[in-house]
């Protein structure tokens, strides 16, 4: 199976062949033709599957087919809603990746930094926007955003969002959209929950599922060391120093803890970046992209 196989429009298969894909992911050649078809959409896939260029490919193939050609200011017609604001970027990162090639513009608006800047671009016209909950609630309130034009919705990592108690939000934001809309819903995980919440949305959807047989999380190796909490740091800093190599992702209960270990790591020369929810989120995009 080729990305050409899939239907897609040259200007998008450029993009593709730019970025290097060989051949398109399970979820891709599932999720593709159901979106160009109009469905709606249960997909249960996890992050790492190719997921985002499962939906951003298609939404960006049917909006390029229907362009606003008269000069008009642009309206929103496609809005991705994410639980995070890291996630939420690199869905948009994606999406000006893939439309590179075609006239449509996409932003992103997510809370913990300034609403201005968000304002401004948002008020030249997009496309597509990509949005945390709570951020795009207050530009709707603040009539900043309508999305009274969306065409298709998407709601990503459903179960995080549930998790972390979006629903009110998220039914709030299905009912500021029209009634008519396409929507697709993608989770990492199905529980009953979520299974409820979407049967609730979404009208006769298409469901896709994923079991990724090549996960990550095979090839990770797992030990278990016990050890006093006193000597915690200690065997860390022995295994930072004679055996892991590369770079490394340390996770830590509390706040104080990561920065705790920061100060240890930087006395021990070693280059560190540490991200928790006390940080401000310039501070934690630019420990990211370090
Ligand atoms: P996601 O599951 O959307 O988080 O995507 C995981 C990563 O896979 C991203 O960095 C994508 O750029 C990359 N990716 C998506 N589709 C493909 C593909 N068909 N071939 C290779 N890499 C891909």
């Amino acid at each position: 199976m080729h990305f050409s196989d899939l239907n897609l429009n040259k200007p998008l298969l450029k993009a593709i062949f730019e970025k290097n894909y060989e051949t398109p992911t399970k979820v891709q050649i599932q999720t593709i033709p159901l979106v160009l078809a109009k469905k709606n959409v249960i997909a249960s896939a996890q992050t790492g599957t190719g997921k985002t260029a499962a939906f951003a490919l298609p939404i960006l193939q049917l909006l390029f087919h229907q362009l606003d050609t008269n000069k008009e200011q642009k309206k929103i017609r496609a809005l991705i809603v994410s639980p995070t604001r890291e996630l939420a970027v690199q869905i948009n990162e994606e999406f000006t990746d893939y439309s590179k090639y075609t006239k449509l513009s996409s932003t992103v608006v997510y809370g913990g930094i300034s609403i201005d800047a968000q304002k401004k671009v948002l008020k030249k016209g997009v496309d597509i926007l990509i949005a945390t909950p709570g951020r795009l609630l207050e530009l709707c309130k603040q009539e900043i955003v309508d999305l009274s034009t969306i065409e298709i919705l998407v709601l990503d990592e459903a179960d995080l969002m549930l998790d972390m108690g979006f629903i009110d939000d998220i039914k709030k934001i299905d009912l500021l959209c029209p009634t008519q809309k396409q929507i697709l819903l993608f989770s990492a995980t199905m529980p009953s929950k979520v299974v409820h919440f979407a049967k609730n949305l979404l009208s006769n959807p298409e469901i896709v599922e994923v079991i990724s047989i090549k996960s990550e999380t095979t090839k990770v190796k797992e030990l278990l060391y016990y050890v006093p909490k006193p000597n915690k740091i200690e065997l860390c800093l022995h295994l930072l120093r004679n055996t892991i190599k590369g770079n490394i992702l340390i996770f830590r209960r509390t706040r104080n803890g990561v920065d705790n270990l920061e100060q240890t790591l930087l006395k021990n020369d070693f280059k560190v970046e540490t991200l928790h929810g006390e940080k401000s989120q310039n501070l934690r995009q630019n420990a990211l992209s370090k």
